[in-house]
């Protein structure tokens, strides 16, 4: 049985930097399709406090599901997060925050991608660098660390929605032409994110063929494998 999802791997709510509640940004999710949508707010470190920005997230993955029960809706909302790594943004998807926290408490330089990336690897996590190779700023992976870390990262993006709202068109174009180019030599998974803060920047997206139905009742472990086995990523991008 194959079907064709839409999944959006990035977003952020109020609960971190985004301007909008996780039912707004639900409800946006459902209205534009998304199967598969990721609250992905921010893991700061080393700027913040780490704990606490964990237990935000765990939080409001938790009214999400709820939220998701009390409303009957086929969408489902994958455990994420956005971490700043040593230096670099990274979206972990799938991730027991549980297991997560005491990962980080306890492993020296558990921020590290070289630790990072072999433990959310072990533990059945997507790792997907997040904006990589942006001229400069941005925590965004240049190619010699995408190169690096290739065998262990589930993907990057080759769309970006905060990117796409920022940079004029020309050079959103050349980017994501480059990454595309890069991401495709690396043989990485080619992921689109909305990387929304607001609700009307939810819609971009990656559609994908998986092998297999996805409801209310698929075990999570299987919604990941199907998204790690999937085929034909499509970028879906809304009309400016
Ligand atoms: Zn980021
Ligand atoms: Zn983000």
């Amino acid at each position: 049985m194959k079907e064709r999802i839409r999944i959006d791997t990035h977003a952020h709510t109020e609960a971190s930097d985004g301007k909008h509640s996780l039912q707004s940004m639900i409800e946006k999710a459902i209205k534009e399709k998304f199967t598969v949508f990721s609250i992905t707010n921010h893991l700061w470190y080393p700027n913040g406090n780490w704990e606490t920005d964990l237990e935000r997230i765990q939080e409001e993955f938790c009214h999400a599901e709820r939220f998701i029960k009390e409303h009957a809706t086929e969408i489902r909302v994958v455990p994420g997060a956005e971490i700043t790594t040593s230096k670099w943004h990274l979206v972990l998807l799938g991730t027991d925050f549980d297991q997560l926290s005491r990962y980080l408490s306890h492993k020296e330089n558990s921020f590290d991608l070289k630790n990072i990336l072999p433990w959310a690897h072990d533990n059945g996590v997507l790792s997907i660098a997040a904006h990589p190779l942006a001229i400069r700023g941005f925590h965004s992976m240049s190619l010699k660390k995408l190169e690096e870390h290739a065998e262990l990262l589930t993907g990057a993006e080759i769309h970006n929605g905060e990117f796409h709202r920022r940079m004029p068109h020309k050079l959103y174009e050349l980017w994501h032409y480059e990454a595309k180019k890069q991401i495709g030599k690396l043989d990485l998974i080619p992921f689109t994110g909305s990387d929304a803060h607001r609700m009307k920047d939810i819609g971009m997206g990656t559609e994908v063929t998986v092998s297999g139905l996805i409801d209310e009742n698929t075990p999570l472990i299987d919604i990941l494998s199907f998204i790690r086995k999937g085929k034909n990523f499509i970028p879906i991008i809304p009309k400016k």
